[in-house]
């Protein structure tokens, strides 16, 4: 199998091929997955042969990297989000390498459309038309946008308390909604079980191979963009999938030769969904965790790729912190009015992370900031921090007034 994609436990290191129906390594998966992270997380590996055509940045092309070929991917631009230094905030601050990679562009406005493309792909190589997932909202948009422009149908379970955007964006791509009087986790586990019952592929996050493979697409890009050594990227966690991709990403371009060393990854939770932060730090995987965050898209109890993010995590000596709900609103506003990117709270947790880390950053390391979806998604959080001004009457001296602008 030395010149095709297989697949490698992250685990026990067993080696596979790749197959329509192989999620997890048969060998540690557990039978009953409810409410845990998963044991057995398989990853993709790359042909050893892709060293050879060594390819300079400029001239790749991410589908010779990817293990479903071109022909099967839909015709949406995924990817290729924007890398945008900010300049502002470079020059408040007294750092002068601040990059903010904004995958709100993305078509479905996140970045978990680098995990649907591909799963999306892969269900067309394998002709399977219906796909059923869990998310929080995100992942349930980017499958439904995703598979209607791919002609697949999906079955979303998600928990009813998801952002209402995020719901009519499934709703308006034709996505059979099915919200759940529950959390994510429990939405998490009845999407298996459907899965189970009707043979239809699971895109639920790190369980299907795709959704980490997919994830590593912008690691590829940010040196493409930057075609330079990169000292640090800040992610936000939650399943740690977005995490354990980025990470994926690097080792995978370390491995053709294209970089030389890996940037520190610091991985950001909110205070009030801490689970990798706690297993990475203290080694405690706590089962009976409850999560509680304003980040919805980062706010689970047991992270299901807890066991791989903190693996790789550790391989790339990189580290967790955490902030609190106040901190993310506090710089979702201040990245809106000083780049012009609005993202989502869960994405502004990056910018959080690295006010928290900065202690440990030199002000000319290059520094990334990855804004992993659009602020649109959710404006009721948006919301707590501005406030509407009431309407006045349209009388111009009134206004000129009010504003103290003559
Ligand atoms: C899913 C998501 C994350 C976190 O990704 P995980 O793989 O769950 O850690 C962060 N930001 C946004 C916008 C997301 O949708």
């Amino acid at each position: 199998m030395k010149n095709r994609f297989t697949y490698i436990c992250e685990s026990c290191g067993s080696i596979y091929a790749i197959k329509k129906d192989l999620m997890l390594c048969p060998l540690c998966r557990e039978n009953d997955l409810e409410g845990k992270p998963l044991k057995g997380v398989l990853k993709v590996q790359l042909p050893a042969n892709l060293k050879k055509n060594k390819k300079v940045f400029d001239a790749f092309d991410i589908h010779d990297y990817l293990p479903v070929e071109r022909k099967y991917f839909p015709s949406l631009p995924v990817g290729n989000t924007p890398l945008i230094k900010a300049r502002n905030i470079e020059k408040e601050s007294g750092y002068s390498n601040l990059f903010l990679k904004f995958d709100g562009t993305n078509p479905t406005g996140s970045y978990k459309d680098r995990a649907s493309f591909l799963v999306s792909a892969f269900a067309n190589k394998f002709k399977l038309n219906n796909i059923a997932l869990a998310s929080t909202g995100n992942a349930a948009s980017s499958m439904s946008g995703i598979a209607a422009a791919a002609g697949q149908k999906t079955f979303i379970f998600l928990p009813s308390s998801a952002p209402k955007a995020k719901l009519i964006q499934c709703l308006q791509y034709g996505a059979t909604l099915i919200p759940i009087k529950g959390n994510y986790d429990s939405a998490f586990d009845l999407s298996l079980k459907f899965s189970a019952a009707t043979g239809y592929l699971n895109r639920n996050t790190a369980y299907n191979p795709m959704t980490i493979e997919g994830k590593k697409t912008a690691s590829f890009e940010l040196i493409s963009q930057l075609k330079k050594d990169i000292d640090f990227v800040f992610i936000p966690v939650g399943d740690g999938v977005c995490l354990d991709g980025v990470i994926k990403g690097f080792l995978d371009l370390n491995f053709l030769g294209l970089i030389k060393r890996i940037p520190r990854i610091i991985g950001v939770q909110s205070k009030g969904s801490r689970f990798i932060y706690d297993a990475f730090n203290r080694n405690i995987f706590n089962l009976n965790y409850k999560a509680s965050t304003i980040a919805d898209s980062i706010s689970v109890d047991a992270a299901r790729n807890g066991y791989s993010a903190v693996n790789s995590l550790k391989r790339v000596n990189g580290d967790v912190i955490l902030v609190s709900d106040n901190e993310i609103l506090m710089a979702q506003k201040y990245l809106s009015e000083n780049s012009g990117i609005f993202c989502e709270p869960s994405s502004a947790a990056s910018y959080a992370g690295f006010l928290k880390y900065r202690a440990n950053i030199r002000t000319k390391d290059i520094v990334v900031m990855m804004l992993t979806g659009h602020g649109l998604k959710d404006i009721e959080s948006a919301q707590k921090i501005v406030k509407l001004p009431e309407p006045i009457e349209p009388d111009i001296d009134f206004i000129l007034k009010k504003l103290r602008v003559r």
